[in-house]
């Protein structure tokens, strides 16, 4: 079995399949990204090496082979797949898990101005992109003002936002507080309420929290265009912006459709048994599977759908190995969850919602329980013991190509 994307999906896959044949994963980067993490690395919560994991580490478990490249090419007839580095591999099945990259619905300026939250890069670059701006503040010492925009109230900008606030009013205050003290955040969205995903009551609790810690929260404002240090909003006006982090969605990775699988609304179109349609033997699951639930609608792009789809399709591939009849696969939602700051989070789990010191120690145990190993985990939690009991963080380093 091949599997294209070492992340959540596919290292699920490869570990249920490993046992029973030859599995080999190939992604561009050695190792996987715990994404869900990315945020507290750009708010120097957490060391960027915390939240990623070699993916030999993962596979050697199970001595699974890993390849690190791109795909460039498959050749169905004869079930190959050529790499970037001109390596051909062939496979009996193939499970594609490429993952999302960001979208910026064409708003202009974003690829240009905006910084991304994709991947460890992009979040030890806006890490570094705040320190360096605050490091000018702290020159200045007069009455300038330094704006940092996250668009997007989902999860990420949720997250983002918060974090922010916090590093902000306590590390870089404590650093100096003049400074600090003139560092705006705001966190931008285009539809009527933050968390659109929880109840309206959680909603409105986030966004409580997060106007407590500092975030001027604006709703109901899409954004136009990203420009140098600005931002215009589609009523015309246009609002200072140093940084602008866009947080503002993914989409299914268009490596799919580079590589000729039938694609629909971007993502890979599967039956609901998650096989490619009309492809003998192919898989899609995760961000970039375009696997719909009974009411017609795509999944959500998140962590537990890509695990389970990954576990599934082993299960799927064994039983056509054993000429059983294949399954549809069914999403078990066992809900949603968001932290805004120190004891402050949200989860929704069906129709129970809650919040509070509650939600927040339920998001960092399971948080912990599902990075990838046990030296991560470790010095996860040393890091945010750290952070706890000293109210500082420790990363706040600028650490970029400029640097
Ligand atoms: C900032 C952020 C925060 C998030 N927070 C949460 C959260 O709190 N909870 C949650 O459930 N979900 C969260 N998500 C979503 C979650 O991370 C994704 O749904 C999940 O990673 C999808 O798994 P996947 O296996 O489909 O893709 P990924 O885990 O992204 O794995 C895709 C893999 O494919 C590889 N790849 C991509 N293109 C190529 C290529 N051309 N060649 C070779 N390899 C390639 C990548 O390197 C990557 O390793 C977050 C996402 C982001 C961006």
């Amino acid at each position: 079995v091949v599997i294209l994307g070492g992340g959540f999906g596919g290292l699920a896959a490869a570990k249920k399949l490993a046992r029973h044949g030859e599995v080999t994963v190939i992604d561009k980067h050695n190792f996987q990204t715990f994404l869900p993490l990315l945020y507290q690395v750009s708010t120097a919560g957490l060391a960027a090496d915390h939240v990623a994991y070699p993916i030999r580490g993962a596979i050697s478990k199970f001595q699974g082979k890993f390849r690190m490249g791109s795909p460039i090419e498959i050749d169905y007839k004869n079930q190959i797949v050529k790499l970037d580095s001109s390596e051909r591999i062939p496979y009996d099945y193939l499970v594609v898990a490429l993952g999302s990259e960001t979208n910026d619905f064409g708003t202009p300026g974003v690829s240009e101005f905006a910084l991304g939250m994709k991947s460890v890069m992009e979040a030890v670059n806006i890490r570094a992109e705040i320190m360096r701006r605050f490091e000018d503040l702290c020159r200045f010492e007069d009455e300038t003002i330094f704006n940092i925009s996250v668009i997007g109230g989902g999860p990420t900008g949720v997250e983002m936002a918060g974090a922010m606030a916090e590093l902000v009013r306590g590390p870089l205050a404590n650093d100096h507080a003049h400074a600090a003290h003139h560092i705006r955040i705001n966190l931008i969205e285009a539809g009527p309420r933050l968390l659109p995903m929880f109840s309206n009551r959680l909603s409105a609790r986030t966004k409580k929290d997060l106007e407590k810690l500092g975030v001027k929260v604006l709703v109901n404002t899409p954004v136009s265009k990203v420009e140098w240090r600005s931002i215009e909003l589609r009523n015309g006006e246009k609002i200072p912006s140093e940084v602008t982090v866009w947080a503002a969605g993914v989409k299914a990775s268009t490596k799919a459709s580079d590589l000729y699988l039938p694609t629909i609304q971007g993502r890979v179109e599967v039956e609901n048994t998650l096989e490619v349609k009309n492809k003998n033997n192919i898989w899609a699951i995760g961000d970039c599977s375009g696997a719909k639930n009974n009411q017609g609608r795509f999944y959500p792009m998140v962590a537990p759908v890509a695990m389970q789809q990954g576990r599934f399709v082993a299960k799927q591939i064994l039983r056509k190995e054993d000429n059983h009849p294949l399954k549809e696969f069914k999403y078990k939602d066992k809900g949603s969850m968001a932290t805004i700051g120190r004891h402050k989070a949200v989860v929704q789990i069906n129709k129970i919602g809650y919040s509070g010191a509650p939600a927040w120690f339920t998001w960092l145990f399971l948080h912990l329980f599902y990075l990838s190993g046990i030296r991560n985990r470790l010095s996860t939690m040393i890091d945010w013991t750290f952070n706890y009991l000293t109210f500082d963080r420790g990363n706040r380093h600028i650490m970029d190509e400029h640097n």
